[in-house]
């Protein structure tokens, strides 16, 4: 239903829905053509999607890798994959910008795939190369619904080769809140076989400590709209001392994302945050520039 009154710009729920619709129209082997040309904003998000999958095959699709660094030891221990996209002229598109529709119509399962296989070559490699570090990769409600993920994932990483010790996954707060039962399971059982769990994007989402205290997670990830102003806001600093505090407590590690200066990094030290995500450390770096820069911190301290 895009028959929306009013004339003016269609929620962007309802274009969710449609397109979730499309998804699943596109699931049962029907067509989705009639929605084209309903709405010049969904146009273009569907043909943009269009563009995404030939994108992957042509391989104009990338994994870019950003430092996590244990600030106890100032080295960097992870990394998180992050998926760039160059079009066809060259030009990046944001992540921000195709990510939530590729979650909306379910082709994030085919980013996921890709970001997945992406990592675990790069592992291999550098594995080869002499270098032992984790990966984080993100994923979707859509990924946890699909009752074959935690085979797909594992499968994955014993045709590379890679240790599952070697594998973080990254979730939303937001996802994780959403996710039924069945979702929950299949983290379960992903953290029996290994795989480090980390709730991203927290303190988004509107959840409570004691509501993930029954999730099988590792870590949480705080957003980086309470680390970027860190140092100068009094809230953000209750805020995350707490959080730090509380998942302590719980007998979780606490990553701090988006530090972009010292003063942030030295009261995370404080604060007794376990890594240090950001632009200090280092921008998202394509996979041999990252290699270069873990093996170089591997024998030195790097910005602690
Ligand atoms: P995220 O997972 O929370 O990733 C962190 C984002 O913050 C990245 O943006 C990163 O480049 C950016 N960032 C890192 N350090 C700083 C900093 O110091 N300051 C600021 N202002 N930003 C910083 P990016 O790469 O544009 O990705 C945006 C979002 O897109 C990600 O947020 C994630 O939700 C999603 N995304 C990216 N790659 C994938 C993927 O492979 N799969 C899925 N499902 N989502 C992905
Ligand atoms: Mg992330
Ligand atoms: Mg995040």
């Amino acid at each position: 239903g895009l028959e929306d009154g009013g004339g003016g710009a269609v929620p962007v729920l309802r274009i969710e829905r449609a397109l979730a619709a499309i998804s699943n129209a596109r699931t049962m082997g029907k067509t989705y053509e009639w929605y084209r040309g309903a709405d010049p904003q969904l146009r273009r998000q569907l043909s943009m999607m269009g563009d995404l999958r030939m994108a992957m095959e042509q391989g104009r699709l990338s994994l870019a890798y950003q430092a996590k660094m244990s600030i106890m030891s100032g080295r960097i221990s992870d990394a998180e994959g992050l998926i760039r996209w160059r079009d066809a002229d060259g030009n990046m598109v944001s992540p921000d910008e195709f990510i939530p529709l590729a979650e909306a119509t379910g082709v994030i399962r085919e980013v996921t795939n890709f970001a997945l296989r992406s990592a675990a070559g790069d592992l291999a490699s550098w594995a080869m190369q002499g270098l032992a570090i984790r990966v984080a990769v993100n994923i979707s409600a859509h990924d946890l619904a699909a009752p074959d993920f935690a085979a797909t994932v594992l499968g994955v990483l014993s045709e590379f080769g890679v240790p599952r010790s070697q594998l973080t996954l990254e979730v939303t707060e937001s996802a994780l809140i959403r996710s039924p039962a069945e979702a929950i399971a299949t983290l379960k059982s992903l953290r029996e076989a290994g795989i480090r769990l980390s709730v991203d994007d927290y303190g988004t989402g509107q959840s409570t400590l004691s509501y993930l205290k029954h999730l099988p997670v590792h870590e949480l990830k705080i957003d980086k709209s309470f680390v970027t102003a860190l140092a100068t806001s009094d809230s953000d600093t209750i805020m995350v001392r707490s959080t730090i505090d509380l998942a302590h407590d719980l007998g979780l590690q606490v990553v701090a994302e988006g530090i972009e200066d010292r003063p942030t990094l030295d009261l995370l030290r404080q604060l007794g945050c376990d890594y240090a995500q950001g632009y200090l450390i280092s921008k998202p770096l394509d996979s041999r520039d990252f290699f270069a820069l873990a093996t170089e911190s591997r024998d030195s301290r790097h910005v602690a």
